[in-house]
């Protein structure tokens, strides 16, 4: 079975077929960094994230780009006004732009390994590009679909036939949206900057295109240009969040499908908002919470992880902390049931008969079929979790705990969401500071100081984990 895709740009499910056979390109539009990444971000790359995982899954070499914008998104992208995100940033703060975008930067590539995030073949800056945003820019010129006035370079909505096939907005809506922000310069509210004179911009070139003026990018042409350049003319899936499809994607299409004359994109996909507390995320309403807020409560990346991808990526997700309790409950049930069978695989506990052969085949095939359609992790996750029930109850032999311990293992590869398998003696994974309880818990018992060890017990129970008093002594397991 192929793996079905929903299309944005032709609202449909779709196979997969890359233009390269056994091999897809894809490209995902990575943060702007200009402030610590949030939940929201995380939930639009973390399904950029397990697509790869899954594609890869399924037999694919994938090559996978994700930009990093760091000059030329502008406040208010959406009608084309405001100021630049990292010239803002900059005034706050008295960081100059450069070390706001590197600061920021470094802080999402942080948040990436914290959340176990494949890494991308490449990730451009789009300052880096600039020479290649440039040639397009040229072109589009030099072919007439693209204008200067003042300096400033501007794409000619009305040049390009297909403008709004992705988004779907008509020309009147456009219009009319477009009239908010006036700009005399455009000879169409709709036509957006490929390049922008300023000359307070900290972050300023030479025009890499002829007969130019000094300036800086506008935010669409940066993904064109990264995409083309990594990945050539024509790319198998491109994604973003739900608020990317217009107008920064539409004007992807428009100027990419403008200068190379092909279609850009196979397959279209978006990620729909995360919302917190049933709401949209916002700093008045206090339901903000960037990677290290959810991190700083102790909750663990896997924990954030799991509570982030969960959910398909186009339904909707409410984000609570009750839901990270309740990942973090979860994670327990599987991490638990891997470890019993770690332990029968490795002679610790004893074996049954039961080889789990036809329930690991059952176990596998509906995990694929879920991700396979449009990655409906939900019902991948429900194929997990059955399967744990079953394996919980059945009397396993080594052979059968070694082919359940795969099906686990493939389920992680792809979702990464559980953790690495056990150790025999979970104890050994326990935190430093939950072993140094259970160590006073023993004193005290052999003190025969009891309500002091109920205490300590009490502590670890807190903080996810049980004490398991085995004849080898006391260990501690997750609950
Ligand atoms: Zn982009």
């Amino acid at each position: 079975m192929p793996i079905r895709l929903y299309n944005s740009l032709t609202r449909s499910l779709q196979d997969l077929e890359p233009r390269t056979p056994g091999v897809v390109t894809m490209y995902h539009c990575g943060p702007t960094v200009y402030s610590s990444p949030h939940i929201g971000n995380f939930r639009s790359f973390l399904f950029a994230d397990v697509l790869r995982r899954f594609v890869e899954d399924q037999g694919y070499r994938v090559q996978q780009v994700m930009n990093v914008t760091d000059v030329g998104h502008l406040t208010n992208d959406d009608i084309e006004s405001g100021e630049d995100k990292m010239e803002a940033a900059s005034r706050k703060t008295g960081l100059t732009a450069w070390d706001i975008a590197r600061k920021y930067e470094a802080e999402f590539h942080d948040c990436q390994h914290k959340l176990f995030v494949r890494l991308p073949h490449h990730m451009p800056r789009a300052t880096e590009y600039i020479a290649q945003m440039g040639a397009i820019i040229d072109d589009l010129l030099q072919k007439g679909v693209a204008y200067q006035t003042n300096g400033n370079v501007y794409f000619e909505v009305a040049r390009f036939p297909g403008y709004g096939k992705l988004s779907g907005k008509v020309l009147e809506e456009l219009e009319a949206g477009a009239r908010v922000a006036v700009n005399e310069e455009k000879k169409d509210p709709r036509d957006f900057a490929l390049w922008k004179v300023d000359p307070k911009h900290q972050m300023q070139w030479d025009a890499p295109f002829r007969s130019g003026v000094r300036g800086f990018p506008g935010w669409h042409i940066e993904c064109s240009a990264m995409s083309m350049q990594l990945l050539g003319p024509q790319i198998d899936v491109h994604t973003g969040g739900e608020d990317n499809m217009f107008p920064h994607h539409e004007c992807e299409i428009a100027q990419t499908e403008a200068h190379t004359g092909k279609p850009f994109v196979t397959i279209w996909m978006h990620a729909r908002h995360l919302l917190v507390d049933g709401t949209k995320m916002s700093k008045s309403l206090g339901n903000f919470f960037t990677v290290a807020d959810i991190l700083g409560k102790g909750y663990s990346g896997l924990e954030l992880r799991y509570a982030l991808v969960r959910v398909q990526y186009r339904q909707a997700l409410n984000f609570t902390l009750k839901g990270l309790d309740e990942a973090r409950a979860a994670i327990g049930r599987v991490q638990q049931c891997r470890q019993r069978l770690v332990r029968v695989r490795d002679g610790l506990e004893r074996a049954g008969a039961d080889d789990l052969a036809a329930a690991c085949t059952a176990a596998n095939d509906a995990f694929t079929a879920a991700m396979q359609d449009d990655l409906n992790v939900s019902g991948a996750l429900a194929a997990v979790f059955d399967f744990v029930a079953l394996a919980n109850k059945a009397p396993v032999s080594v052979t059968g705990a070694k082919a359940a311990l795969a099906v686990f293992a493939r389920a992680e590869d792809v979702l990464a969401c559980f953790g690495p398998e056990p150790k025999a003696d979970a104890t050994s994974d326990a935190p430093a500071e939950l072993l140094a309880l259970l160590e006073q818990r023993k004193a005290a018992k052999k003190n025969k100081d009891f309500a002091a060890a109920d205490r300590l017990r009490d502590q670890i129970a807190a903080a996810g984990w049980r004490i398991v008093d085995a004849p080898t002594g006391a260990r501690l397991e997750r609950t």
